[in-house]
């Protein structure tokens, strides 16, 4: 067992590998993929505790049982869970393919107060507003369909009192904390993102749009992993559903 410092980039299977073997849990660039050259340059196959369950249902009952269950390209299950502005809050399984209006309203017994949008699947995956949640269904295809990211499927709550600025500032400042450092579009973009949103949100400035698309651009090519890659979507998907809430903060 190694005892690991708990960076959140340990999610990336080459910075868990660098941990691993005692090193800095910075990315890797890919080719070599683990697959080929992983833990101490041996063969190593990277997956998360929710796939190694599937195997095991899998193994036990047989593939078209697991097939039978989903929907046609995402089979089986998937995990979920729902903060504490629901109801009902905690972790469940649901077939894929299941309504997310189902799982908002009966699973998690509906909203404690009101909700502008839903971030799902983690600091990366799509910021959903309220009023998309009747379009989506619990599965990968869905959620990529819509624009969105299915990701590991935690369901975060914003309420509608909550400034959304100040949202995108937190993912920001997430981001710049958690970057390994080893690309240069998400060490210094997050930072540079986080700061223009600090001067928004302290009043009197706004941020030039030109260049917050450039930074969201460069972040979203120019990134080494899903980190500094995947940080845009959320945003873009904020700038696209909230232009009344955002509008003034840019030029
Ligand atoms: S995107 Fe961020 S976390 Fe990923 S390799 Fe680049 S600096 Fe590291």
């Amino acid at each position: 067992m190694v005892k690991a410092q708990g960076a959140y980039i340990c999610g990336e299977e080459t910075a868990l590998l660098s941990s691993l073997e005692g090193l800095r849990p910075e990315v890797r660039t890919r080719p070599p993929f683990p697959s080929q050259y992983g833990l101490f340059g041996k063969p190593t196959a990277v997956n998360n505790v929710e796939t190694l369950a599937n195997v095991y249902a899998i193994l036990s009952d047989g593939g078209t049982a697991f097939k039978a269950i989903g929907t046609a390209k995402s089979s089986g299950t998937k995990l979920l869970s729902l903060d504490s502005h629901f109801n009902n809050p905690g972790l469940y399984e649901v077939d894929m393919g299941t309504p997310l209006l189902v799982v908002i309203k009966e699973l998690g017994g509906g909203l404690k107060e009101p909700i502008k949008a839903f971030h799902i699947g983690g600091p990366l995956g799509g910021l959903v507003p309220f009023h998309k949640i009747a379009d989506l269904t619990i599965d990968f295809e869905s959620f990529a369909s819509q624009g969105f990211l299915l990701g590991h499927a935690s369901i975060l709550s914003i309420p509608t009192r909550f400034p959304l600025l100040e949202y995108l500032e937190h993912l920001f400042a997430f981001t710049a904390h958690e970057s390994c450092g080893k690309c240069f579009p998400c060490r210094i973009g997050s930072v540079r993102g986080k700061e223009l949103l600090q001067k928004a949100r302290a009043g009197n400035y706004q941020i030039d749009r030109e260049l917050w698309d450039d930074l969201i651009d460069t972040l979203e090519k120019g990134s080494l992993c899903a980190l500094g890659g995947g940080l845009p979507l959320p945003v873009k998907n904020a700038m696209q559903y909230f232009p009344a809430e955002l509008g003034a903060y840019f030029k």
